[in-house]
């Protein structure tokens, strides 16, 4: 068996492999598999969407990243420009009618349009019961988590549908799988955007525009800074998944990066589990 397997090993990466196939496989290195793509991450200056923004760019997409605030929007395009990254940046608070506006201005302006869209924003405004949270909070939450990425995906249609290929991620949560308990309307939000997914996916799909879905478990970043606090939680969790550690932000950055590329060219309609285990059969 073991033999059989370091005999496939070798067949695969021995000298003997045809040359075309290495030399191919150099120039998608050099240049990056997503060399020339344009990509824009809402919700991206720090955690999650900007360890995304940093591995896009660093296969090669010129990323546009952004979020509420115009310090964070420079500081993340600095980190980026330092890395010798191709970045630009804007504020845009995802759940503003004008900041969306004026970011698809942009992306037209700069780039004549986008190839990937991965929407990461969200808030959480309540630690509390479902039923207990003001409609103001349920409009919140509901505005910036499950409405804007599909309103701002709708004025990017236009250009994404000229590109041939494009790919979008939504970003979900486990929560949105297994509620965790006082982050209801939050949890509520992050199924819908699974449903969102599935929809999309169909809708798009002649339109030659994947919609896939980023599902993050409990990940290191501010924005879970309780949960991580959380020892009961986090050593539950622990236990249920049986991986001793929690996420980083980088460990959800590759699928996304997978998922913009020709070689998931056949997979749409996808919410991806990146948790440490998996709450779907
Ligand atoms: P984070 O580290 O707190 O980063 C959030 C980012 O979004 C920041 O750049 C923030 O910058 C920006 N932002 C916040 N509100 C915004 C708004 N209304 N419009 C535009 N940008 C906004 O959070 P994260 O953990 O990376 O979370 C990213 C995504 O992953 C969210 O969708 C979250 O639901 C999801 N997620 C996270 C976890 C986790 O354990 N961390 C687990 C599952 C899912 P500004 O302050 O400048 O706006």
């Amino acid at each position: 068996m073991f033999r059989m397997l370091a005999f496939a090993h070798g067949a695969l990466f021995s000298p003997r492999t045809p040359v075309s196939v290495r030399m191919s496989s150099t120039i998608v290195d050099k240049k990056g598999i997503l060399a020339d793509k344009v990509a824009l991450i809402t919700g991206s200056t720090q955690g999650i969407g900007f360890a995304i923004a940093q591995r896009l760019a660093k296969d090669g997409a010129h990323v546009v990243v952004s979020s509420r605030k115009q310090q964070n929007v420079d500081r993340a395009v600095a980190l980026l420009k330092e890395e010798g990254l191709s970045a630009k940046g804007m504020v845009c608070h995802a759940g503003k009618a004008e900041d969306r506006d004026k970011l698809v201005t942009m992306v037209a302006d700069q780039y004549g349009g986008v190839d990937f869209l991965i929407c990461a924003a969200a808030v959480n405004p309540i630690v509390g019961s479902t039923l207990g949270a003001s409609e103001q909070v349920w409009d919140k939450i509901l505005d910036v988590n499950v409405k804007s990425p599909a309103l701002l995906l709708a004025q990017l249609l236009p250009y994404m549908e000229k590109r041939g290929s494009s790919s979008v991620v939504l970003v979900s949560s486990a929560t949105g799988y297994v509620p965790v308990p006082k982050l209801g309307p939050y949890n509520i939000s992050k199924t819908a955007l699974l449903g969102l997914t599935k929809t999309l996916a169909v809708e798009l799909a002649p339109k030659g525009i994947r919609v896939n879905c980023l599902v993050p478990g409990l990940i290191k970043t501010d924005f879970s800074h309780t949960l991580q606090e959380d020892e009961a939680f986090v050593n539950s969790l622990k236990n249920l998944c049986g991986m001793q550690r929690i996420g980083q932000p980088e460990d959800c950055a590759g699928i996304v990066s997978f998922l913009c590329s020709p070689d998931a060219s056949y997979i749409t309609g996808e919410n991806i589990v990146v948790a440490g285990f998996s709450p779907k059969l």
